[in-house]
């Protein structure tokens, strides 16, 4: 069978993703969802004139029954006939994903439950625990400082019971630079003082608590790699929330040197553009692996360029598949569909130049897609 028809149906495990939103969504909205801006771009230009655009009206007008390159407004009335739950319906379906890690840490209005979201893909779904959420949630139960720190080890255990690996935002909060080692009781105490006091003071109700206290964050992170689960880290890109030079993974080198033994793997998410900084860290950690989720999607056609130079150092098997699709299922859709076209382009690259057999890209394909979530996260076939 000719390469191209293989991956067209190689089963994938998106290692990172996201619920989607099933409200009718106008051009706005949909726009919005598209980027990772927070608002819409200078009046006469579109979202849709850029990469991700064009992979949308490529890759997700033929799921909606439409030929490819539909123009957009064709595509939002046949999205709009078919109604948002049917649409995203066919869109996750033909992702081809059978397992789902769902990362329930962040809410927004209109999203789907992960369950309902798993339905619509017909595919089985897999909680990752954020753990900022878990200190958040904990401290808004009224938990004083006194106790903060105990209490945040005792739900983060509890809590990996029923998860797959945890997931750090630091990237976002405080940064990458992370302390080789935990920090102790006195200090995480005198971090739970201070944090609570501020909130306390700023935000005035403890449900809107957003940690970003580097030594709780700390505490929290040191105790996930306690528990020895894998543990999710987003670097690189994402919404302006973030200071990308501090999300550079290269910054958790110190962290890495120290891992203690019982940690799980450390899975670097997104990376771009650092992925060849992520793609180092997997080449000389061997617990470091990494997905090019959202940045696959967000860089379309340019997707087998991504990959090939991330697979210049990574391990092979240290390369997963993640979507980070949110609220739109035509990102879910994108990120599988692109997926595919890159690893297609790279490995027909490679048979060209006589660099590997065909039985040798079939089972680099099998890994990237799926074999090497599955082994990182313990997943039964
Ligand atoms: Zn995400």
């Amino acid at each position: 069978m000719p390469l191209a028809d293989e991956l067209a149906g190689l089963p994938l495990v998106d290692q990172h993703c996201h619920p989607v939103v099933l409200d009718p969504l106008d051009r706005p909205a949909f726009e919005l969802l598209l980027t990772e801006a927070h608002e819409g771009g200078p009046a006469g230009t579109s979202a849709f004139d850029s990469a991700a655009g064009l992979a949308v009206r490529r890759w997700c007008a033929p799921a909606l029954g439409l030929v490819p390159h539909a123009p957009i407004d064709d595509y939002l009335v046949r999205r709009d006939e078919l109604g948002s739950v049917e649409a995203s319906r066919r869109l996750l379906a033909a992702c081809g994903a059978v397992d789902l890690l769902v990362d329930t840490g962040l809410s927004a209005p209109g999203l789907c439950s992960a369950a309902r979201f798993g339905e619509l893909a017909g595919a089985r779904v897999h909680e990752v625990t954020r753990v900022e959420a878990v200190v958040e949630e904990v401290a808004a139960r009224g938990v004083d400082a006194a106790r903060l720190g105990a209490a945040v080890v005792e739900e983060l255990g509890s809590r990996a019971a029923g998860s797959v690996g945890f997931k750090t935002v630091a990237a976002y909060r405080v940064g990458l630079d992370l302390p080789a080692t935990a920090p102790g009781a006195a200090e995480v105490r005198r971090a739970a003082d201070r944090w609570l006091a501020a909130a306390v003071v700023h935000g005035g109700e403890r449900a809107r608590f957003r940690l970003d206290d580097p030594v709780l964050i700390a505490h929290a992170v040191h105790t996930a790699l306690s528990l020895g689960l894998p543990l999710q880290v987003h670097t690189g890109f994402g919404d302006p929330d973030l200071t990308l030079h501090r999300a550079d993974p290269s910054l958790l080198t110190p962290l890495l040197r120290a891992l203690p033994p019982e940690a799980g793997p450390i899975v670097l998410l997104h990376c771009y553009p650092y992925h060849r900084q992520a793609a180092y860290l997997a080449h000389a950690f061997p617990q470091v692996v990494l997905d090019l989720s959202l940045a696959v999607n967000h860089v379309g056609v340019r997707g087998a360029a991504v990959l090939a130079e991330t697979l210049e150092l990574a391990p092979f098997g240290s390369v997963l598949h993640g979507t980070d699709g949110f609220g739109l299922a035509e990102l879910h859709h994108l990120g599988a569909a692109l997926l595919r076209q890159a690893l297609g382009t790279v490995l027909e690259g490679w048979l060209a130049e006589d660099a590997l057999t065909a039985d040798d890209a079939l089972r680099l394909a099998g890994m990237i897609g799926a074999g090497n979530a599955r082994r990182v996260y313990g997943l039964g076939g």
